[in-house]
């Protein structure tokens, strides 16, 4: 036993770096960059499958980014390369992704070239919606990205840019948190839209006047939330009523299927309730006014029965109340999964 544990520990300091022949060393160097590699796509299905199952919802996060970060600790730029690789990936038919998945794990192409060429793949897709670029086209691109460095792809991607007649001269938006309380929100306006801002701060009157840019847009999103509130929920809107045990027993009870309808009203009281964020990760994007009893399981349209949820764990809730396998998957090509809830069809 004590021999073995010498004989083992004896090995372990030859493999030490400082133990190796310069030979062996840059041998081993090799092979633990090719090692590193094949983990990249591994983590690349791994994380594509988190996706498809929106697990990151169950830990109360908003997004596979946000999963990604703070969960698995990658950096922003760490995780938003694993993501747009892993989307390109999806996209592709798999012979293609194939193709692309021995290029990450034979150093030809790295995951910045890969994430650069994705966000021009997108930026085409959006520029001309009824022509984006094919799997060939693609995979054509990526070639020319193949053993550049981030910045030579970078320069091959903005002629590419120009080749297909995208504006380049315009910098991107940005967002930069300065404090816990303020942010510099960087855009571009085009010359209408400009015009258009100073004819509300006209409209505003007198007291809009003097109004810096962000305090013109203060009053502009109180406005428009206001109009919005209206167009969802109708003007006439009622404060939620508080739940009761009684009420919460007859729709949990209640088996036949109901209507599935939901008058702008109750989504408002939800709404106000649930304080404009999904109830499970606090997102307040893409909501959905959500049944906690399925209809199909006979839950009813009761505000008791009704939650507010974001799409990723409207998707979650689903595929944990009836499985993945009945849960279809569709459109590909615009890279999003999009999970449709096939024969219940109920969940709000
Ligand atoms: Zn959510």
């Amino acid at each position: 036993m004590e021999k073995q544990s010498t004989h083992k520990s004896t090995s372990q300091a030859q493999s030490q770096p400082q133990n190796l022949s310069d030979r062996d060393l840059l041998k081993r160097m090799q092979l633990l960059v090719q090692r590193e590699r094949g983990l990249v796509t591994e983590i690349l299905h791994h994380l594509r499958e988190v996706e498809r199952r929106k697990l990151y919802s169950d830990l109360g996060y908003k997004s596979l980014f946000d999963y990604t970060v703070k969960e698995l600790g990658y950096s922003e730029g760490q995780a938003a390369r694993r993501i747009q690789a892993m989307r390109l990936l999806r996209e592709l038919p798999q012979e293609e992704a194939k193709e692309l998945e021995k290029k990450i794990e034979d150093g030809s192409l790295n995951l910045t070239n890969i994430c650069q060429a994705q966000s021009f793949f997108n930026e085409v897709k959006k520029a001309c919606p009824e022509n984006p670029l094919q799997a060939k086209d693609k995979l054509d691109v990526l070639k020319e990205l193949e053993h550049k460095s981030s910045r030579q792809g970078q320069a091959a991607l903005m002629e590419k840019r120009q080749d297909a007649g995208l504006d380049v001269s315009l910098p991107k938006e940005k967002t930069r948190i300065l404090s816990g309380e303020h942010s510099e929100l960087r855009l571009v306006l085009s010359k209408e839209l400009l015009a258009e801002l100073e004819e509300v701060r006209a409209l505003l009157g007198q007291k809009a006047m003097g109004m810096s840019w962000a305090e013109l847009i203060g009053e502009m999103a109180a406005l428009s939330k206001e109009a919005l509130k209206d167009k969802k929920f109708g003007k006439r809107r009622e404060k939620a009523t508080p739940s009761t045990p009684a009420l919460r027993r007859r729709c949990i009870q209640t088996a036949a299927p109901k209507p599935r309808s939901i008058s702008k009203s109750k989504r408002y009281r939800v709404w106000e309730r649930d304080g404009g964020a999904c109830v499970k990760c606090g997102s307040k994007t893409g909501l959905q006014v959500d049944h906690i009893v399925p209809v199909a399981l006979g839950g009813g349209c009761e505000e008791e029965n009704l939650r507010l949820l974001c799409g990723s764990c409207n998707v979650r809730e689903g595929v944990k109340e009836f499985g993945l396998m009945r849960m279809k998957r569709e459109d590909q090509s615009v890279g999003r999964d999009r999970i449709e809830f096939c024969e219940w069809g109920s969940r709000g």
